[in-house]
């Protein structure tokens, strides 16, 4: 009998991911587990070890593209209430790797705590906003971690401190491990000040968004190059509208993907390798895919 059985209690199996991505798309993942303590994630990354099963990890899905056929082996979603609490003690907040990053910037904000405003609106968990170190233009996440809580995919667990942290743009030395949570330092300042900024930021990154449809998604789809605007140069390339099957580059933000319901994952594939082959031809540019792909 194989060891992830005995997990049957949080098992789904062929688990359509169109319903746990912003994509809205893809075929099943064969397991989805959400377990409900940390002594359970441990166990179930054991027995997937034990099994020798591909394990993925699923924040809120903004950055996810998963192909047609589905994916393999075991995907692990952090949203049961063990790991998406946040706490504040005075400057020090520790957050939940399941945790909405907008939840954890206004309730922030709120408390009188400065430092994450920046990130309203940017979509995600903590864990898939710290992996990737989620920036805007004023703020990165990683300037304000204090320690990350981890765990490998041994399922042990430890404790990273700031000195054994590294983030870069859109990245980290955290995407070979589970985050579970993440402790920020922040600093203190006038809470309702901080709300109004929050709603200003907030009005103008929802306005660049666009109106979907039932079963329509979108995502972000390419990293700024160094000095550089994604969304600027797609519309240089001449893709600003363009369309593979079901998949649309936004008129209102040429770096973001908007899938139709009849849309598929090749179909999102194959616009963003178009897109990267004509920007090296036309303009010279590389432009990296922010999207993990399963
Ligand atoms: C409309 C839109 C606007 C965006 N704007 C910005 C922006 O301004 N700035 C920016 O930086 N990003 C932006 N993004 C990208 C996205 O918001 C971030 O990458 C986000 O942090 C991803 O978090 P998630 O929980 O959705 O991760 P997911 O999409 O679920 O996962 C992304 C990757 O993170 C990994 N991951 C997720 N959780 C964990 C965990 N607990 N431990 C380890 N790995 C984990 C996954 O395995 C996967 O590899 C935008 C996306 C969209 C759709």
């Amino acid at each position: 009998m194989a060891k992830l059985d005995a997990f049957s209690e949080i098992l789904q199996t062929n688990v359509p991911t169109a319903n746990l991505t912003w994509l809205r798309l893809g075929g099943p993942v064969e397991f989805l587990a959400r377990p409900r303590s940390e002594k359970e994630l441990s166990g179930l990354l054991k027995a997937c070890q034990f099994d020798g099963l591909d394990v993925r990890v699923i924040g809120d899905g903004s950055a996810i593209l998963v192909p047609d056929v589905g994916a393999p082996g075991l995907a692990i979603q952090l949203s049961e209430p063990a790991f998406t609490e946040i706490k504040i003690d005075g400057t020090s907040v520790v957050a939940g790797a399941g945790a909405k990053l907008g939840r954890l910037v206004t309730s922030t904000a709120s408390a009188g705590l400065s430092g994450l405003e920046g990130l309203i609106g940017v979509p995600g968990t903590v864990g898939g906003a710290v992996v990737a170190n989620a920036s805007t233009t004023d703020v990165s996440l990683g300037q304000w971690v204090e320690s990350v809580r981890v765990a490998t995919y041994d399922g042990k667990t430890s404790d990273l401190s700031q000195d054994e942290l590294v983030f870069g743009y859109r990245s980290s030395n955290l995407d070979v491990a589970i985050v579970l949570s993440v402790t920020f330092r922040l600093e203190p300042d006038d809470a309702e000040e901080l709300t109004k900024r929050l709603q200003k930021i907030w009005i103008v990154r929802e306005q660049s968004r666009p109106d979907l449809a039932e079963g329509e998604g979108f995502a972000r789809v390419f990293k700024n190059p160094r000095g550089q605007r994604a969304a600027e140069l797609v519309d240089e390339a001449g893709f600003r509208g363009a369309r593979i099957g079901g998949a649309t580059i936004c008129d209102a933000n040429p770096n973001l993907i908007q899938t139709s319901r009849e849309c598929s994952s090749d179909d999102v594939r194959r616009l963003i390798a178009l897109i990267q082959k004509q920007a090296r031809e036309r303009i010279g540019v590389e432009l990296e895919s922010e999207l993990t792909v399963w």
